[in-house]
């Protein structure tokens, strides 16, 4: 039952070869005997995803169940759910609990899914290993000393270790993408604009995107099913028509033309991460896809360029956490400005702090020309520069981060080593482009896992799930799973 695709699940459960209270129960059970090693939830609430399966199982007999009906998903704790505790694995919010639903929640709920829990993060998402979070660093299921990768490292983790069904995540820079890569798993970040941000706490509001990560690109399109529509209350939220994200993954591959970045394949990136890609592309030759050699030049500035607007707009949207409008307040001050900056002082950690500082210094009055404005210049350059390699190709291929996961406390103390595991993934959300991350081999003498990154032009999710869902279907990386679980 661990390893069955959504489908099967939901094949069990209108079959009655299974309840949707069994099955919430049985990864109950699951949470409880693996979380304290893993420490990939940060909440579970038995009772409320108990009742939540047995509504479900009515809707079940009454003939009234969608795909996901009765199925337990894992929610990131970036994602405001009514009557749970939201940290957003900060101490500011480590008390705070949901008046209301996100969109992504509710749309959840409509569709009759369980919500199992609350999984951990990088705190305030910012982060891409986890150890930002105040609630504890997340283990990788495939070694226990490495880092999952994050923000969404609890998300991954718990859907390699098989302790959900499917997860939610949310991507500024690479946070769906660079967990799935390192843990094994896939996600896909679609296009900006197409999952609601309502509820979702901000990072980056011009980064910030929701997405699925799941066992496969099939589970991926299902939960996408559901995440995605129009919400009046997100004014970046795209009026499109609805689609089904799996319409299109049993179509052939012959004559897809792949495009291969020059720059995503050189020095930075480990060789046992570039064999596993060339190895990933040599399978889709025989799929019937073509090779275009691109170049995408302004590849060496998205990291630099996301490290002056991430914080600058973090910078703006974390000035709500304040211990008065939101957040812990300090137990004792002097007067109000002495109450902000305790509150403010306590609530945050480290790397928080690191890009209020850097944010505020590059919207100041004497530096936000030379740095805000200019990053913003380039960043539609490098939209542009995907814009161009998309005359030439349909989707675009390589590694999604260049190395596998890393040890615990490996990079902890130089922030600048940790930005650089997600030089590729960072210029697709400056772009608004979708992009996902699928299993494509082991690297680190065959133990840990390797992810092959596929980028789309823009609302080309449904292809690009084709696209790594043939992949699939001829291999069999997206199966395996950790020892031991
Ligand atoms: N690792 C990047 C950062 O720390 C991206 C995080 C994200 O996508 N939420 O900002």
């Amino acid at each position: 039952m661990i390893n069955a695709s959504l489908n099967q699940l939901g094949a069990a459960l209108a079959a009655k070869k299974i309840s949707s209270v069994e099955l919430t129960q049985l990864y109950l059970n699951r949470i409880a005997t693996h979380n304290p090693v893993y420490n990939a939830y940060l909440t579970v609430d038995a009772k409320t995803s108990l009742a939540q399966a047995a509504a479900a199982d009515s809707l079940l007999s009454s003939g009234n169940a969608g795909p996901l009906t009765g199925i337990p998903i894992a929610q990131k704790d970036i994602f405001c759910a009514k009557g749970w505790r939201t940290t957003c694995g900060s101490k500011m919010l480590a008390d705070f609990i949901a008046p209301y639903d996100a969109h992504v929640i509710e749309q959840f709920n409509r569709a009759g899914a369980i919500n199992l829990g609350k999984t951990n993060m990088d705190e305030f998402a910012m982060g891409s290993s986890n150890e930002t979070s105040y609630f504890g660093a997340v283990r990788n299921p495939w070694n226990q000393k490495a880092v999952p990768g994050g923000s969404s490292g609890g998300a991954a983790s718990a859907v390699a270790a098989r302790l959900c069904a499917a997860a939610t995540g949310t991507d500024t820079g690479g946070s769906i993408r660079q967990p799935a890569a390192l843990c094994g798993i896939t996600g896909i970040k679609p296009t900006y604009g197409t999952v609601s941000r309502y509820g979702m706490i901000a990072f980056a509001s011009s980064l910030d995107q929701a997405g699925p990560m799941a066992k496969s690109a099939e589970d991926c399109a299902l939960m996408l099913n559901v995440m995605t529509g129009f919400d009046e209350r997100d004014s970046t939220s795209l009026q499109r028509e609805k689609e089904d994200y799996t319409r299109d993954l049993h179509l052939p591959l012959t004559g897809l033309r792949i495009g291969l970045p020059r720059e995503f394949f050189t020095e930075g990136l480990s060789s046992d991460v570039g064999a596993r890609v060339q190895e990933a592309i040599a399978e889709y030759r025989k799929l019937g896809a073509t090779i275009v050699g691109i170049s995408l030049p302004n590849t060496r500035l998205a990291v630099p360029v996301y490290y002056v607007l991430a914080p600058a707009e973090a910078s703006s949207n974390l000035s709500r956490f304040d211990g008065v409008r939101y957040g812990h307040r300090a137990d004792e001050y002097t007067d109000l400005a002495d109450m902000y900056e305790k509150s403010r002082a306590q609530g945050f950690g480290e790397e928080v702090k690191r890009r209020i500082m850097i944010g505020t210094y590059v919207l100041s009055h004497g530096y936000y020309d030379a740095y805000y404005l200019q990053a913003q210049k380039i960043r539609r350059l490098i939209a542009q520069d995907f814009t161009d390699a998309f005359a030439h190709c349909d989707v675009i291929m390589g590694p999604t981060s260049p190395s596998t996961a890393f040890n615990l406390g490996e990079k902890g103390d130089d922030p600048v080593q940790m930005y650089l595991s997600d030089i590729y993934t960072i210029a697709v959300n400056l772009a608004g482009l979708p992009g996902m991350s699928i299993p494509c081999g082991f690297g680190a003498s065959g133990t840990m896992p390797v992810g092959l990154q596929i980028i789309g032009n823009y609302f080309e999710e449904a292809r690009m799930l084709n696209v790594a869902h043939q992949y699939q279907l001829a291999t069999d990386w997206h199966t395996r799973a950790p020892q031991g679980l």
